[in-house]
């Protein structure tokens, strides 16, 4: 009904038939948007010139967002920071990392002074050890968790291999095997977690994209229903993923790593795909959005 309003012919003109036929009735009814980062707001350090843009037609529609990455190598309040950079101000609680939300699965599955071991950056380390919630041992370790960790020595993997040979559960942030770079793709966290595994045949458990756990502490942030929240990204096999097994809607931009033709190759089908975020601002700003003043 929305895309049928006196605005019809603008959006005849502008947005794209697929938004009008099927997605209009849930983009409209949408109380919240989870935002992957990398290839949807900046590629590297280089801001998409569309997310301004959006970003504000969101704020204009009344619906909040809030952004979820795989990456536990910055803390939020540096992601604060490399988005202020790009002119792109948002609050630190609603930026969640792997980092952040592995510490939130840790406190609900183990209780306050439970030694851990954590191979990674001071990102995660500060991420689960800040608030004294986890003791920092090397020994007598009850879990062991990992996330990519540019400063990589032989004694943290040696150190995780005999914690876990001992007993120890295992966590890791993500089980991306790469991570791009300016240099192309290098070592990520599912690079540890390979180390790692040949070393014990440990298997973690996986808190970042494509599982839901990481995405599901975004919708809690935004304080919304999975079902009524929009997970927006640019991989397929873990932001459109993460979504699906988290119950949200789901929208690819072909502003990164996937494109049209890996929907054909993977059969992950995302309810939406836009090939840039100019498409859902100009829905946004066409339609009656619940929650939007006057609307
Ligand atoms: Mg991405």
């Amino acid at each position: 009904m929305h895309a049928c309003s006196e605005d019809g012919e603008r959006m005849d003109e502008t947005i794209q038939p697929e938004i009008k036929r099927e997605a209009a009735t849930w983009l409209s009814a949408a109380r919240g948007f989870v935002l992957d980062m990398d290839g949807v707001l900046y590629r590297g350090n280089q801001l998409i010139p569309e997310v301004p843009e959006f970003l504000n037609s969101l704020r204009r529609a009344g619906i909040p967002f809030a952004m979820a990455t795989n990456n536990s190598t910055l803390s939020p309040a540096q992601y604060v920071q490399k988005l202020g950079g790009m002119g792109i101000d948002v609050d630190e609680h609603t930026i969640v990392t792997s980092g952040v939300a592995t510490a939130a699965y840790l406190k609900s599955r183990f209780p306050k002074g439970t030694r851990a071991y954590v191979v990674g950056m001071a990102a995660l380390r500060e991420a689960v050890f800040g608030d004294g919630y986890f003791e920092p041992a090397t020994r007598g370790v009850d879990v062991v968790i990992s996330g990519a960790d540019f400063e990589l020595v032989y004694e943290s993997l040696k150190i995780a291999c005999l914690c876990l040979r001992a007993g120890a559960a295992y966590v890791a942030t993500n089980a991306d095997v790469t991570y791009p770079s300016e240099e192309g793709l290098i070592p990520g966290s599912g690079t540890i977690v390979a180390a790692l595994r040949a070393c014990t045949g440990v298997e973690p458990v996986v808190v970042g994209k494509p599982g839901a756990v990481l995405t599901l502490s975004a919708i809690e942030i935004l304080g919304t229903e999975p079902a009524q929240t929009v997970m927006l990204g640019d991989r397929l096999d873990t932001d459109i993923l993460s979504g699906q097994a988290a119950g949200t809607r789901t929208v690819l931009v072909l502003t990164g790593v996937s494109d049209r033709a890996e929907i054909e190759q993977t059969g992950i089908r995302p309810d939406l795909v836009v090939n840039t975020l100019a498409e859902l601002t100009v829905f946004y700003d066409s339609v009656p959005v619940h929650g939007r003043a006057g609307a």
